[in-house]
C-alpha cells in the first residue's frame, strides 16, 4: 500500500471502497513500456474504467483497446483520439459497428465468419485482425474456451477479408488472464508465426501481431516481472519473425491497474457458526457481488489483512443474502484472531475488475465507492 493510499485510509472513508494511486498506474505504463519499447500499449479498458485512469493514460500516449461502444465512448470522453481505439471484442452488435465507424475508430477483431461479415457489412474498408485460440494454460483467469478460432480458420477467413472490403491486418491471441509464466507467449507466438509465414506465400502481407494482455499481478505469490516477459516476447518474436518483425500491440488491463488500488472493508460479522468448524466465519460488506468477482472458483486470491497481531484460520463470505457469496472456503486465509465485527479489512492489489464487476444494488447494496488519487 503506498503511503497516499495509507493516509487517505486514516481519514476513515466509509466502507466498502476502492482506493487507487494514480502514480501507480502511471508506473505501471512507464514499465511496460520500458520492458516492450517496440509495443503499442492499449489499455484493457474492462479492467477498470475509472475516467482518471483513461485521462491519465491517454495524456501518456496509451492506446485503448474496448469491448463496446460505451467504453469507446468513454475513451473519446478522456480525450482519446478514435484512431488510438481497438474494439476488441470479437462479440459486437452492428449498431455498435456502425457507430465505432463513424466515429472513426479504425481497427477491429473478429473470429468467427459471421462476425466477419457484419464488419464488412458495417465498417466497409476498415482493418480487421483475426483471434487465435491459444493455450491458456498457466493462467489462473483463462479466456480461450469463449473466444478464438484456429489456425486453419483464421488462414480461410483473412483470406477472405479483401473480397467482404475489408482489410486483413493481423493477428490476436490472449494468452489467458493472471498469466503467470512467459511459455505461453513464447509458445503463441510461435504458433501464430507460422501463420504469417503462410499467408504471406499467398500473397497476403499481415502487418500486425496484438499479443493480448495476460501479464499478472503479485497478489500471494511471486510472478515473473514485467521485464522477464517483455525480454522473453521479444526473443520470441525475434526468433519467429527475424527481421520482419510486424507492427506490435499488447492489452495490458490487470497489469496497469491491479497493483493500484487497495479495498477497505469492514467485518459485519464475525463468528463460528458451526460447532464442527474450527474456522471462524468472517462476512465482509464486499463481497462476490460487491465486485469481487474473481473469487469465483477462489480463481484469484487477494491478499487480505486486518492489522498486526496472531492469526488464526477463517472463511471469507460476502454481505448477501446469496449461497454463492463466499470468497474464500478452500484456500487457507488467516486474519487476526482479535477481529470482530466493525474491524477493518483490506484487500489488497484490488484495483483490476472490481469496480466494473460490481453489482446494481444486489440486496439493496450500492455499487462499489471508488476514490482515485
Ligand atoms: C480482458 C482482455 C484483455 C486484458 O487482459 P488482462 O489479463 O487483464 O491483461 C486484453 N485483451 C482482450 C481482448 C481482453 O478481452
Amino acid at each position: 500500500m503506498t503511503p497516499l493510499i495509507a493516509s487517505f485510509l486514516n481519514s476513515s472513508p466509509a466502507t466498502p471502497c476502492l482506493v487507487l494511486d494514480l502514480d501507480v498506474v502511471a508506473q505501471n505504463f512507464a514499465a511496460l513500456r520500458r520492458a516492450l519499447p517496440d509495443a503499442a500499449i492499449y489499455y484493457a479498458v474492462k479492467a477498470n474504467p475509472a475516467v482518471p485512469i483513461l485521462r491519465l493514460l491517454t495524456a501518456r500516449g496509451s492506446s485503448f483497446d474496448a469491448a463496446s461502444l460505451p467504453e469507446i465512448e468513454a475513451c473519446l470522453a478522456a480525450g482519446a483520439a478514435p484512431d488510438m481505439i481497438s474494439f476488441g471484442n470479437t462479440v459486437k452488435k452492428p449498431s455498435a459497428i456502425q457507430a465505432a465507424f463513424a466515429l472513426g475508430v479504425p481497427l477491429y477483431a473478429f473470429d468467427s465468419i459471421e462476425e466477419l461479415q457484419k464488419l464488412g457489412l458495417h465498417a466497409p474498408g476498415a482493418r480487421v485482425y483475426c483471434r487465435i485460440a491459444v493455450s491458456n494454460a498457466g493462467a489462473e483467469w483463462p479466456l480461450s474456451n469463449k473466444f478464438g478460432t484456429t489456425i486453419a480458420r483464421a488462414r480461410e477467413l483473412m483470406m477472405l477479408a479483401p473480397s467482404l472490403g475489408l482489410q486483413p491486418h493481423g493477428l490476436s491471441f490472449h494468452v489467458g488472464s493472471q498469466q503467470t509464466g512467459t511459455a505461453a507467449y513464447e509458445a503463441a507466438i510461435g504458433q501464430v508465426a507460422m501463420l504469417f509465414t503462410d499467408l504471406k506465400t499467398q500473397g497476403l502481407d499481415l502487418r500486425m501481431l496484438n499479443l493480448g494482455g495476460g501479464f499478472p499481478v503479485r497478489y500471494q505469490d511471486d510472478v515473473p516481472g514485467t521485464d522477464e516477459f517483455g525480454a522473453a516476447i521479444m526473443a520470441a518474436m525475434v526468433r519467429h519473425f527475424g527481421n520482419d518483425l510486424p507492427a506490435i500491440l499488447i492489452e495490458p488491463g490487470r497489469a496497469m491497474v491491479g497493483n493500484a488500488g487497495v479495498i477497505a472493508a469492514e467485518a459485519v460479522l464475525v463468528c463460528r457458526r458451526i460447532e464442527a468448524d474450527p474456522r471462524r466465519w468472517v462476512y465482509l460488506d464486499i463481497g462476490r457481488f460487491g465486485g469481487l468477482a474473481e473469487t469465483e472458483g477462489e480463481a484469484i486470491r487477494y491478499r487480505i489483512t486486518a492489522g498486526p497481531g496472531a492469526t488464526g484460520p477463517v472463511v471469507l463470505a460476502g454481505p448477501s443474502c446469496d449461497g454463492v457469496d463466499v470468497m474464500y472456503e478452500k484456500t487457507p486465509y488467516e486474519l487476526p484472531l482479535d477481529l470482530c465485527a466493525g474491524g477493518r479489512v483490506l484487500i489488497h492489489d484490488a484495483g483490476a475488475y472490481v469496480t466494473s464487476y460490481a453489482s446494481q444494488n444486489f440486496n439493496g447494496f450500492a455499487p462499489l465507492a471508488e476514490h482515485y488519487l
